[in-house]
C-alpha cells in the first residue's frame, strides 16, 4: 500500500541549469501490487518471448489430487518436485517416441499455487512447442499430445518422487488412497491453441532462378512460409527465435523506469520544466521507525 510513497525511500534528480529538484519515490516491487505486479507480468512475457522458438505452442496444465495439496502447503520445498515430475513426464514421453533421436521439445513451466477461487491448489502450467529437436532430425512436428498417457505418467512419476522424499512408510497410506481414488491419473489439460486467422495474412513470394538442367529462367510463386521453409532448411542446429537478437536487446533496454513511463504514459519523466534534463543526484533510503 505504501508503494511509491516518499518514506519508503527515493532518488533525487537535479537540473543543473535551473537547480530544480525531482523526487522519484521507490516502488514496492511486490507481485501483489497492482502497479509493480503488472510490471513483472510484462517482464515475464518479454523474457518468455525472447527464449521461445518461433513455432506453434501448446498450453498444458498439470494438476494434482486435492488430497495432496496440504502436503505441499506444509512443506513448500516439495513444490520443486512438481517441476521435476512435469519435466520427466514430458521428456520421457518424447524419448519413447524414438530412443535414437531422443527428441527434446522446448518448454517453460510455471507454478501456480492457487486456482480460480484463490484457494491453495498447486499446479503447473506448461508452454510447450508443438515440435522437438532430435539427435539427427533438426526439427520434427508433434501436435498430438495423448492426455491419458500424460495423466497416468505424471501421477506415477510424482507419487514415486514424493515417496522417495517422504519415506516409504510415511507416504504409503496416502499413496494407496490416491491410486484408489484417481484411477485415470491426475487431471491434465492440453487444449489446442487456435491458430491465428492465417488466411487474412496470406502472403506470397515470387522469385526466380536459373534451372541447372537447361539454364532456363524459372519463376515461382509460393507462400511466404513455404519460401522461408525452403531457406531455413539449410540452417542447421540453430533455432529461429521469436524475437531477433537486436529486438530482444532493444526491448530489454525499454525495461528501465524512464523508458516505461515514456512508453505507457507518453512523457519524459526526467525532463525539467526549463526544457533541460534532470541528472541523478542522491538516494534517500527508507526511513525506519526506531521508536
Ligand atoms: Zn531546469
Ligand atoms: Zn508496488
Amino acid at each position: 500500500m505504501g508503494c511509491g510513497s516518499l518514506p519508503n525511500g527515493y532518488a533525487i534528480y537535479t537540473c543543473i541549469y535551473c537547480h530544480n529538484y525531482l523526487y522519484v519515490p521507490f516502488t514496492c516491487k511486490s507481485r501483489f501490487c497492482c502497479s509493480c505486479g503488472t510490471r513483472y507480468t510484462l517482464d515475464r512475457a518479454d523474457t518468455i518471448a525472447r527464449k521461445s522458438i518461433n513455432c506453434p505452442h501448446r498450453h498444458i496444465t498439470f494438476t494434482i489430487h486435492k488430497d495432496l495439496w496440504p502436503l505441499f502447503q506444509k512443506d513448500r520445498s516439495l513444490l520443486n518436485l512438481l517441476f521435476c515430475a512435469v519435466s520427466s513426464t514430458i521428456l520421457s514421453w518424447f524419448y519413447n517416441q524414438n530412443h535414437k533421436e531422443s527428441f527434446t521439445p522446448g518448454f517453460i513451466s510455471t507454478l501456480h499455487t492457487f486456482g480460480r477461487d484463490l484457494k491453495w491448489n498447486p499446479h503447473i502450467h506448461v508452454l510447450i512447442t508443438e515440435g522437438a529437436a532430435g539427435n539427427f532430425t533438426p526439427w520434427k512436428k508433434f501436435n498430438f499430445f495423448p492426455y491419458t498417457m500424460l495423466r497416468n505418467r505424471f501421477q506415477t512419476i510424482l507419487l514415486s518422487l514424493l515417496e522417495k522424499h517422504l519415506g516409504k512408510n510415511n507416504f504409503k497410506s496416502l499413496k494407496n488412497h490416491i491410486y484408489k481414488t484417481s484411477k485415470n491419473g491426475f487431471y491434465v489439460h492440453a487444449p489446442k491453441i487456435k491458430a491465428h486467422d492465417i488466411k487474412s495474412t496470406v502472403k506470397y513470394v515470387t522469385f526466380c532462378y536459373d534451372r541447372h538442367e537447361d539454364n532456363k529462367r524459372i519463376e515461382e510463386t509460393i507462400h511466404a512460409y513455404e519460401f522461408i521453409k525452403r531457406l531455413i532448411i539449410h540452417i542447421y542446429d540453430k533455432f529461429i527465435y521469436m524475437l531477433k537478437p537486436h529486438v530482444a536487446k532493444f526491448r530489454k533496454h525499454l525495461r528501465n523506469w524512464k523508458c516505461r513511463i515514456e512508453l505507457y504514459f507518453h512523457y519524459d519523466p526526467l525532463k525539467c520544466s526549463c526544457g533541460h534534463t534532470f541528472h541523478f543526484y542522491y538516494i534517500v533510503k527508507k526511513s525506519y521507525d526506531t521508536s
